[in-house]
């Protein structure tokens, strides 16, 4: 069977039938929450008792200073408590959740926000977004976390809004739009904060949108600046004009650029230290790579915006023309090598793995993180750009006997990537990243498509696969690797049987932990592999893990519920894995002590 575009429509009728009315309910009178200073988000890498952004600190690297929790303590790591996020349809639960003042924040599918006491998992408060019928979430009913700044926690809707939520009460302080949800916009991942900003991306990447990175100030919403990522788009700062993105049809034909996609959707990360967000951008519109001949800028690209000016200071892509849906949204983590250098890493869904300089975008070296890719035979070794097997490249509809399909090809890895929305982590100690890749292909093809607003904008079919394991060394799809940026090498991988699709956490105590959609939650020791520990979350894990400190014990958390893009676009995969169960509930763990 193939897996096309038709199935959002079903997705939309599922929604709608679970229409929930926006609800607070407040439970208890809390006292009044310290305010949220861009001090302390820039402190948040390093401070124990909160875990302020998505990526434990802004420049995302999940590794926490805590080491209560070892390779030699964590045998006595025990569940505290776990919370049911309920209501009537349980989905993917992809979200991270932050901690502030004892409160834990966490998302959960259908645009939910819950409050809880970060100790106890007692509910303090609940919000429910006021879903309209109609949204078009690609990939799941998902949310991916809030944003804390000052008393607020702000989040971003499938109906693409932003709400910032009083963090004591969970009233609605201010509520902005990002755009029309009928033209295909939607909001599923984490905002970030810089310099008293909100920064968010848009997704809707299948549907023509205008990719673009928005910053808002985020103690009111009002808007700061905006940044397209397409090529030919004009930015703004304070209302005004600010320069366009590029050149216009530079590297688009005709009008394509107008609905050219590159959605940001998977959000950013933010290094105070460069004053620069990164955010990656998604595939170009329509996936049929054949009508819009050249790079295609910004799609498919880390894409580094100076926060201050609102302006593009880099960009790198990972795949110019994309003809095989390789989003390039996946983080890009900032870290400083052992030799000094002041770098970032991405693993790409292209399958490629990328370290540049963190403050010019410059190439450094690039390498291959799964083990079969088809689409490019490596990688220039000045300029990082793909060397592309034309074969492998989907063929032109347009040069059929028919004109209605054009030649198949099999293309690894699959379009939902060697790596996708479950965000790596980067270990100081180890200097390592730990990045969760999955090896799988897909047979994909091209039609013909033109842009109609609200509709899918693909020219393309395609169905996922699995692959041979005499080419991958083994019957799996999920691999958790440890690589290391300097050789790229891989130090260490732990085979996982379903694709991995949630995040990972590394800790000073030297783990490294991460999710399975099995239901398991897993440590490993980071400097070897070996698995020390694993408990069942009864359900698929899909969400990054987290820890803080709380009255001078270490928690570790993580949120369980089976969904996201595996179940309605795996093809092959998708039926593989049918017998996993779906969920929604949040996991907290800590050491028992012995004896007390
Ligand atoms: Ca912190
Ligand atoms: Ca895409």
């Amino acid at each position: 069977m193939n897996h096309k575009f038709q199935e959002v429509d079903l997705m939309k009728r599922t929604l709608t039938s679970v229409l929930v009315a926006s609800a607070m309910i407040t439970l208890a009178a809390a006292p009044a929450t310290a305010a949220v200073t861009d001090k302390d988000i820039e402190n948040d890498a390093k401070s124990t008792g909160d875990v302020l952004s998505w990526g434990l600190g802004t420049q995302g690297q999940r590794y926490s200073p805590l080491a209560k929790v070892n390779t030699k303590t964590i045998k006595d790591l025990v569940p505290v408590w776990s919370f049911s996020f309920g209501g009537e349809k349980q989905r993917g639960q992809e979200s991270q959740p932050v901690i502030h003042n004892g409160k834990m924040f966490v998302t959960g599918s259908y645009s939910r926000m819950f409050a809880l006491d970060a100790k106890s998992g007692k509910k303090l408060w609940q919000y429910e977004h006021r879903l309209p019928d109609g949204i078009m979430p690609c990939c799941d009913v998902v949310n991916r976390g809030a944003a804390l700044y000052d008393n607020l926690v702000i989040f971003a809707t499938l109906d693409a809004q932003l709400v910032a939520l009083d963090q004591d009460t969970g009233k609605v302080v201010w509520k902005e739009k990002i755009d029309e949800y009928s033209a295909g916009y939607s909001a599923t991942a984490a905002p970030i904060i810089a310099k008293g900003m909100v920064l968010t991306g848009v997704s809707g990447g299948e549907f023509g949108v205008l990719g673009r990175v928005e910053a808002r100030d985020a103690k009111t919403g009002k808007m700061i600046w905006v940044r397209p990522t397409v090529e030919g788009h004009m930015g703004t700062k304070d209302g005004k004009d600010n320069g366009i993105s590029g050149t216009t049809n530079a590297t688009w034909p005709g009008d394509l650029w107008k609905t050219g996609g590159a959605a940001t959707w998977l959000g950013g990360t933010y290094d105070p230290e460069t004053g620069l967000a990164y955010f990656g951008t998604g595939n170009p519109a329509p996936w049929n790579s054949a009508l819009r001949p050249g790079d295609n800028l910004y799609s498919c690209s880390t894409v580094a915006i100076d926060v201050t000016t609102g302006k593009i200071v880099w960009h790198f892509q990972g795949t110019p023309n994309d003809g095989w849906d390789y989003d390039g949204v996946n983080e890009f983590i900032t870290y400083k090598s052992k030799d000094g250098k002041h770098l970032g890493g991405k693993a790409d869904r292209n399958g490629f793995f990328y370290v540049l300089d963190a403050k010019t975008g410059k190439f450094q070296r690039g390498f291959p993180f799964v083990k079969k890719i088809t689409w490019a035979t490596g990688l220039d070794a000045e300029t990082g750009r793909p060397k592309f097997d034309p074969a492998n490249r989907p063929g032109d509809p347009a040069k059929s006997a028919d004109g209605k399909k054009g030649t198949s090809v099999f293309s690894a890895p699959s379009f939902l990537g060697g790596k996708n929305q479950m965000p790596m982590a980067y270990s100081p100690d180890t200097g390592y990243f730990y990045v969760p890749a999955n090896e799988w292909g897909m047979e994909i093809w091209n039609e013909p498509v033109s842009y109609k607003k609200g509709a899918a904008y693909l020219g393309a079919g395609f169905t996922i696969k699995t692959l041979d394991p005499k080419e991958i060394g083994g019957d799996y799809i999920g691999a958790m690797r440890a690589i290391d940026p300097a050789t790229g090498k891989i130090v260490w991988e732990v085979k996982n049987n379903a694709p991995l699709w949630g995040g990972v956490l590394t800790t000073k105590g030297g783990l490294v932990f991460w999710g399975t959609p099995e239901g398991f939650l897993k440590a490993a020791d980071a400097k070897t592999g070996k698995e020390v520990w694993s408990f069942q979350t009864g359900s698929g894990v899909v969400a990054p893990p987290i820890s803080w400190e709380q009255d001078g014990e270490q928690y570790i958390g993580v949120a369980s519920g089976w969904g996201g893009a595996v179940p309605l676009w795996g093809g092959d995969v998708a039926k593989k894995v049918n017998y996993l169960n779906q969920g929604g509930s949040m996991w907290v763990f800590k050491l028992h002590k012995s004896g007390k």
